[in-house]
């Protein structure tokens, strides 16, 4: 398989802390359309990793491509507008401002460079926003203040803010955090829908949301890889359940 088939080829990629590496000579390779897990105990690097990919860290060596291209020295602004999107774990959201509002100040209307450009945009951010709320099933709460939203809800106008900017690969840090079983039944149907047009990489630790939303799981330790491949596969591996199942 060539790297064009991958929408994100990370190759010996490091960073060290003070000497510390946190992530160490570590591959990955994700596909197009893919929903990939990441899974590991405390400490592996899966935030790390996260940073790195969005750049938020700087990595000491290896390389980071998106869609073929050379991201490693990009700074995070620029990632984002060749569509990587981030969602931490921590909702931050405008909490004063109505859904419709939120979604629509997520608008890159940055791209554009004169203002009136922006002025004539106006249809289109509308259209848009539209389009995102009925995917994160907010259509019905557009005039409503985001701060009177359910916690699902917030979490989905997250998903739904980074959707506005039209991301190729979304990175989503623990999205049940604090959610109902109905919210998690809600959320695992969202990420899937979304990754029929876009790839996702998602760091969870719940293990039945795992079995249920990923197409392949990659478990960390200690800043590497220690195995990847079919939740099945996985979750039978005597390394994996020896340094995170079995705890
Ligand atoms: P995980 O998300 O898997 O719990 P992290 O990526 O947060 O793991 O952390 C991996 C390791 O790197 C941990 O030992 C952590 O203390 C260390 N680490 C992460 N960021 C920094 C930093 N900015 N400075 C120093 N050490 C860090």
């Amino acid at each position: 398989m060539s790297n064009t088939d991958f929408v994100l080829a990370v190759e010996d990629l490091t960073v060290s802390f003070d000497g510390f590496k946190a992530i160490d000579s570590l591959n990955l390779y994700v596909d197009q359309g893919e929903l990939r897990v990441i899974i590991g105990p405390n400490g592996a690097g899966k935030t790390t990793l996260l940073d790195l990919i969005c750049g938020r860290t700087a990595a000491s060596a290896g390389s980071i491509k998106f869609k073929n291209d050379e991201m490693t020295k990009l700074p995070e602004y620029k990632r984002v507008r060749q569509g990587i999107g981030r969602k931490f774990q921590t909702p931050s959201i405008y909490e004063n401002l109505s859904v419709f509002q939120n979604l629509e100040v997520s608008f890159p209307r940055g791209r554009g460079v004169f203002g009136a450009l922006a002025f004539k945009c106006d249809q289109e951010v509308k259209d848009q926003v539209q389009k995102v709320a009925t995917e994160i099933g907010l259509a019905d709460s557009l005039d409503l203040e985001a701060g009177l939203l359910s916690h699902g809800q917030k979490q989905w106008l997250e998903i739904g803010m980074l959707l506005m900017q039209d991301p190729e690969l979304l990175m989503l840090d623990e999205p049940i955090a604090g959610m109902s079983a109905r919210e998690r039944e809600v959320t695992a149907d969202l990420l899937k829908r979304i990754c029929k047009n876009r790839s996702m990489i998602v760091i969870e630790h719940d293990m039945a949301f795992v079995a249920q939303i990923a197409d392949k799981v990659t478990v960390m330790h200690q800043g590497k890889i220690l195995a990847e491949g079919s939740m099945d596969k996985v979750q039978n591996d005597p390394k994996v359940i020896d340094v995170y199942l079995g705890h």
